[in-house]
């Protein structure tokens, strides 16, 4: 069936519109067509002069037609943006129970901080002396950072988690050229619960990926991973907590043991949240670790916003780190732009996500080490409320406490003919953006929820009255109700994966109509 705009639409859409509206509207929910669909030659939001006769000076490259640019007037192109993002979920209309993400609340005070316009409008190239106020920004939050995590450096620069990982990862390489073992240690022992950007960055640096297998409570096989222990090591990659929700109980042998046979200990630390202010990573061994500042610190992220990913690192290698450094110098920061010392480089054109800095400091600021401390244990409460008032209707893939995201796998559904996949669409019918799905993939069907620190007992609750619901609903038999949802979205069930691979990305503009012989 097509529409209006001549999109696709699924079968099930007449059953879920039994009144079949003129414009395809439904509701307050409204069909926006592409904004190229809408816009016409010659309409425009603003009155600009006529462009003076000028020379050519482009050789002949100069564009001959118009530049396909949609005209629009200022209200429709208003309203072209806000009809889409009604259709858009956001941590500011509900809970947001993606796990491994750590869809926090972002409090308006760092927007506020963040559009400051001597922070806003700064220029990657301003002479430095206009801008020492952000680069004593930056060395205040690299202190918090080094401080929170009991480490002696920061690489400020990486532009996000993974990006992170490779700064990390470079500087592991680095430090075994400078050792003379740059050509020996080619192995990187990656867990099997591991985020998939782990192994990504350790085969992207040329590395070979070993995968250690983890034991029946979800946490690394310590004798496992001893048993591939070598001198071709180059490092371990652990996530900590894990993407189980665990706390790595063996952490600190796992150091000791990796550290022993002269390999480094990369921690993915994208789940700092829930140890953030109560455990330092230094103190447990971890020679880098990057830090999402975007899933920590607040600051929008996720389709939504830019991260940040620093990176902290041990004595051993911080001597690698990328440019450029913040100083402290007699009279205040300075940026180091070049040193002459032993860098691996660059990781970007400039110093990273200034916007991500002034959010991260400011929540930092106001929160204080103990509200840091305060907001981690908050996060694990609101996981384990979660997972022990759904245990008697779902299937928790763990024993015991959870840390700051509860996992559960599809163990309850069995026999149901409902699947993870239908139980998350489900969930978009009641309000509310499904949890992470089939990740970790170390247990069958898995859901894995974080609701993190900034949800009221209220609004735990009204999830919880919902998956409850739904859990019993599966058991009860109403297939219908999962098979066919999600009912009430602006778009059905959608072939995600002919989306992924096959996206359409290129709109061609309709041919013009024959004229008439
Ligand atoms: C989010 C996440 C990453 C990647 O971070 P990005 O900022 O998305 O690149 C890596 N590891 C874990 C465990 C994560 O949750």
């Amino acid at each position: 069936m097509m529409n209006r705009q001549g999109r696709a639409t699924a079968p099930g859409d007449a059953a879920a519109a039994p009144v079949r509206t003129v414009l395809g509207h439904r509701g307050l929910d409204h069909e926006e067509p592409l904004i190229f669909e809408l816009g016409q030659d010659g309409r425009s939001g603003v009155d600009l002069p006529e462009v003076p006769a000028v020379e050519n000076r482009l050789g002949g490259l100069a564009r001959k037609a118009a530049i396909a640019l949609p005209g629009l007037s200022e209200p429709q192109v208003v309203r072209h943006y806000v009809r889409l993002s009604r259709r858009n979920y956001a941590i500011d209309m509900g809970l947001y129970p993606l796990g491994s993400c750590t869809m926090k609340h972002n409090p308006r005070l760092n927007e506020k901080l963040a559009r400051l316009p001597g922070l806003a409008d700064l220029h990657p190239l301003a002479p430095a002396s206009t801008t020492r106020g952000a680069v004593e920004l930056m060395g205040t939050l690299a202190h918090w950072l080094m401080v929170l995590t009991g480490m002696p450096a920061v690489a400020m620069s990486p532009k996000a988690g993974a990006h992170g990982e490779l700064c990390g990862i470079m500087a592991i390489r680095a430090a075994l050229v400078a050792r003379g073992e740059g050509e020996s240690r080619t192995r990187i022992l990656v867990p099997e619960s591991a985020h998939g950007t782990n192994p990504a960055t350790a085969a992207y640096c040329g590395f070979k990926v070993d995968p250690v297998p983890g034991t029946a409570d979800g946490r690394v096989d310590l004798a496992a991973l001893k048993a591939k222990l070598g001198p071709d090591v180059a490092a371990i990659m652990l996530t900590n907590p894990n993407t189980c929700g665990l706390f790595e109980r063996e952490i600190m042998e796992i150091a000791e043991a990796v550290h022993g046979v002269g390999g480094f200990f990369y921690c993915d630390g994208a789940n700092f949240n829930a140890i953030v202010g109560r455990v330092r990573p230094g103190d447990l061994g971890v020679d880098a670790m990057h830090i999402n500042l975007h899933k920590t610190f607040s600051t929008p992220h996720g389709g939504g916003g830019p991260g940040a990913g620093p990176v902290v690192l041990s004595e051993a290698l911080a001597p690698f780190a990328p440019l450029p450094w913040v100083v402290g110098t007699a009279d205040g920061y300075a940026l180091l732009e070049d040193a002459a010392g032993q860098s691996f480089g660059r990781m970007a054109a400039f110093h990273g996500q200034m916007g991500m800095f002034v959010r991260a400091l400011a929540y930092m600021m106001s929160h204080g080490g103990d509200g840091l401390a305060q907001a981690a244990s908050d996060a694990v409460l609101a996981a384990n409320y979660i997972q022990a008032r759904l245990s008697d209707v779902m299937t928790p893939s763990f024993d015991g406490p959870c840390m700051h995201e509860a996992l559960f796998d599809d163990r309850f559904l069995k026999d149901t003919g409902v699947t993870t996949l239908d139980f998350a669409k489900a969930m978009i019918d009641e309000g509310y953006h499904p949890m992470t799905m089939y990740f970790p993939l170390v247990v069958h069907g898995a859901m894995l929820i974080e609701p993190t620190e900034s949800e009221s007992r209220e609004s735990l609750d009204a999830f919880i009255a919902v998956m409850r619901t739904l859990a019993e609903a599966a058991k009860a038999g109403e297939t219908e109700r999962f098979a066919g949802a999600p009912h009430y979205a602006p778009r059905r069930r959608l072939d995600e994966t002919a989306a992924a691979r096959k996206p359409i990305l290129r709109w061609t503009p309709p041919a013009p109509a024959k004229a008439a012989e």
